[in-house]
């Protein structure tokens, strides 16, 4: 950092550009990653120095960083019609076109598409959906939402506290009413001689339980990732869904798939509600609707909730709700042209063609001495690293382990994600099994040099 002029880049960028989610302390000694361009799943700095992003940018760019066809249809559909609303009952084409597209994917025969500008938008949306019906239906105390502990649903006020992490108390954070339930990590919470299918009992018991608690009518809704992604990679427990379902139906909360990492593909197939038997009553999308060339959030309605909504805000004349650059025309022409890719270009094959040499390499880098658990499906995995396997015991904090782990790999070539004592990975949906080879490889030797460095 301190080799490099003032007018460069990096210095141009610790002048004037104020960084979230970025570890301070790592970003002064280091310095930011300018970057000019991408070719296929690498990224290029100001230097020239190419990188493997074994993270799909934020999990989005899932097509890569230079799809020909995506670029292509940006550029005819900017030519066309670049940008509109979708308030006061106007709407582009091209969105009308796309929501058609987006209900006949999901896993509702019927229902209504709204769209917002990101996930955590499309989150905030949701709550105030959900808020609305209930009071219109004589049921206005009806505003709790429960979520689970180390859940990620977005940043605005509402979802970060639908997010269950620490860091939220820096806010003051969650508002109140946002009830957090267990999380259901076996490896990490399950009990001495607890089965899986035990554990995932528990916690639906334990669920119910604060139903009760907190009175089954006040509360508005359920929302979960299918597999918790910014958690650190969690699938769930065997049967959990299955075990909390039924308790959900049978106080009648609405119950919400946030697909924004799992939808379109990412566990192996087009949405992990599906493959977790979620049964949702609407679906959250965002970062692989774009395949990340284009800022957008949609919420898949099923029939039955988007009927009561339209029912409800007949009743007030309007949803008094909308995002000015909410179902622009090219973001929709993108994510159209991003579901042909997924579906026609054999993207979501590759997933699954891929999958299996990417979880035997995550499971082998499990063996390693200070690896606890390898967990994953589809093409997004972590690895957990302890100070002991079977005690399970962390890693001293002051470490900093992952977060060394991923500067080093950085200095490699290789992009991946520090997450609490987690190093995650989800590669881009095009990645090669020879690529999947060059990743793990990388990262083996990252490890074994941090582990020597800090004399482990
Ligand atoms: C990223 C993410 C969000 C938030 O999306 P943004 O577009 O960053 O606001 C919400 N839910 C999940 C599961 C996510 O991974």
């Amino acid at each position: 950092m301190n080799k490099l002029s003032a007018n460069s880049w990096e210095h141009r960028d610790m002048d004037n550009v104020f960084h979230g989610f970025t570890d301070l302390g790592t970003l002064k000694s280091n310095g930011p990653v300018v970057l000019t361009h991408g070719e296929g799943i690498h990224v290029f700095d100001v230097h020239g120095k190419s990188y493997m992003d074994a993270n799909s940018g934020l999990w989005n760019n899932v097509a890569g960083f230079n799809h020909q066809g995506l670029i292509d249809t940006i550029c005819t559909q900017a030519r066309r019609f670049p940008g509109y609303h979708a308030f006061f009952g106007r709407i582009a084409d091209t969105t009308v076109a796309l929501s058609e597209k987006l209900v006949e994917v999901s896993p509702f025969a019927e229902g209504k598409v709204y769209y917002t500008n990101s996930g955590s938008e499309a989150n905030d949306t949701m709550v105030k959906m959900l808020w609305m019906l209930h009071r219109r239906n004589g049921q206005p105390q009806r505003r709790k939402i429960i979520t689970r502990l180390n859940a990620y649903h977005g940043v605005t006020a509402v979802s970060a506290s639908m997010t269950g992490k620490a860091y939220n108390a820096e806010f003051g954070l969650p508002l109140p009413g946002f009830l957090h339930a267990d999380c259901p990590h076996y490896w990490r919470f399950g009990l001495e001689g607890e089965s899986e299918l035990e554990f995932s009992q528990r916690l639906a018991r334990n669920l119910e339980e604060l139903i009760i608690k907190e009175g089954p009518d006040t509360i508005a809704g359920m929302f979960a990732e299918p597999v918790m992604g910014a958690g650190g990679v969690i699938p769930p427990s065997e049967g959990y869904f299955e075990a909390i379902r039924p308790i959900l139906r049978k106080y009648d909360i609405p119950f919400i798939a946030d697909e924004v990492i799992c939808g379109f593909g990412r566990t192996g197939e087009m949405w992990g509600s599906g493959k977790y038997n979620m049964e949702p009553d609407a679906i959250i999308a965002s970062k692989c609707i774009t395949a990340g060339y284009f800022p957008m959030g949609a919420i898949i309605l099923g029939k039955d909730l988007s009927d009561e909504l339209a029912r409800v805000s007949e009743q007030a004349e309007e949803f008094p709700h909308g995002f000015t650059a909410g179902g622009n025309p090219l973001g929709s022409a993108i994510a159209l042209k991003a579901l042909e890719v997924l579906e026609e270009e054999g993207l979501l094959e590759n997933v699954n063609r891929v999958s299996p040499r990417f979880m035997e390499r995550l499971h082998k880098l499990g063996e390693h001495k200070y690896a606890g658990e390898a967990r994953g499906v589809g093409l997004m995995g972590a690895v957990e690293l302890v100070a002991d396997k079977s005690t399970k015991e962390a890693l001293p904090g002051d470490l900093q382990i992952s977060e060394r782990i991923a500067n080093k790999a950085l200095e490699k070539g290789l992009i991946c994600r520090p997450l609490g004592a987690a190093i995650v990975l989800g590669p881009p949906f095009i990645v090669t099994t020879e690529q999947i080879d060059e990743m793990f490889d990388i990262l083996e030797e990252t490890m074994s040099d941090v582990f020597a460095d800090v004399g482990l």
